[in-house]
């Protein structure tokens, strides 16, 4: 197996190459924040799986032609019905049923589900009960936070982290695919933190409402308490998902601030945010969720 798009990642990559196709298992869990290149890993693994050839995908057969035009019968991507509104449970059941039909011409179906972590409770269960069926279909949940996902859900994936590029590989790859000014690139590499997702978005001027507001509260917290309480009072307008957003970038700064710092504050509040996340998954008020860390953040 081979990851051909992934830029960096040559652990993840070694370990998959010492793997035959069928040594992934049923269900493979991606995980890492957003803009590492889960999609891009899943694709490639997706394709790859779906290649007759031996190491593939090999990109030029019929069947990695089709998976990489988004046209393969074999390859089913689930999708938000709807932008922000997270993957509904009627289409985790949909993919149950589906999953149970004949491949049409690979030995096996292969299930790719975007920001698993973001599933609700029910869809959760539902999807429990997919991956508890004897498998002839494989499935690629891809997940920032895998505390947010069911233990029993998570016990049953394979599971592959991938990593952050380092700075001089990520300002490498930028320079590739931007026709941004050096300097431009060199900042979005440092905002990014290794993830090139990231930086092509903060290049392309579509960084995420909830990355945005991480930032932007991860920064407040090292001010007075009005500024914290300002921050938290902007984040009462973001959407359930923005939220989710807000609450995995902020754990990603604040790991970073209290690796280098080791400051308390970074750690606490750490905590309180990863516990936010899990409960996103019984879709409290977002209005809810911000007075209380309002609060809790006033109190440390
Ligand atoms: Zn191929």
């Amino acid at each position: 197996m081979r990851l051909p798009h992934l830029a960096g990642n040559s652990r993840l990559k070694a370990a998959l190459a010492a793997l035959p196709p069928s040594g992934v298992g049923s269900a493979v869990l991606l995980d890492g924040p957003g803009g590492i290149g889960k999609r891009t890993a899943a694709a490639d693994l997706a394709a790859g799986l779906l290649c007759p050839e031996k190491d593939g995908p090999c990109g030029v057969c019929p069947s990695c032609k089709r998976a990489s035009a988004g046209s393969h019968p074999d390859l089913i991507w689930l999708k938000e019905s709807e932008p922000g509104k997270g993957v509904k449970l009627e289409q985790v059941r949909d993919l149950r049923a589906q999953s149970f039909l004949r491949p049409s011409e690979a030995p096996f179906k292969v299930f790719v589900i975007p920001q698993a972590d973001r599933l609700n409770l029910p869809s959760q269960n539902a999807l429990l009960k997919v991956l508890e069926e004897p498998a002839s279909s494989v499935f690629v949940l891809l997940c920032e936070n895998r505390e947010a996902m069911l233990q029993t859900v998570r016990s049953r994936c394979k599971t592959f982290r991938l990593a952050p590029l380092e700075q001089q590989e990520l300002l490498a790859e930028l320079s590739r695919r931007s026709d941004a000014a050096p300097e431009t690139i060199r900042a979005a590499a440092q905002q990014a933190g290794g993830l090139l997702g990231r930086a092509l978005d903060i290049l392309a001027g579509q960084e995420k409402t909830g990355h945005a507001a991480a930032r932007n509260f991860c920064a407040a917290l090292s001010g007075d308490e009005l500024g914290i309480y300002l921050a938290c009072q902007e984040l009462t307008k973001l959407h359930r998902e923005e939220y989710a957003d807000f609450c995995d970038e902020s754990c990603r700064l604040l790991t970073q601030s209290a690796f280098r710092t080791g400051d308390r504050r970074s750690v606490d509040t750490f905590e309180y945010l990863e516990k936010q996340r899990a409960m996103l998954i019984q879709n409290p008020s977002v209005t809810a969720l911000a007075g209380a860390l309002a609060a809790f953040c006033g109190g440390l």
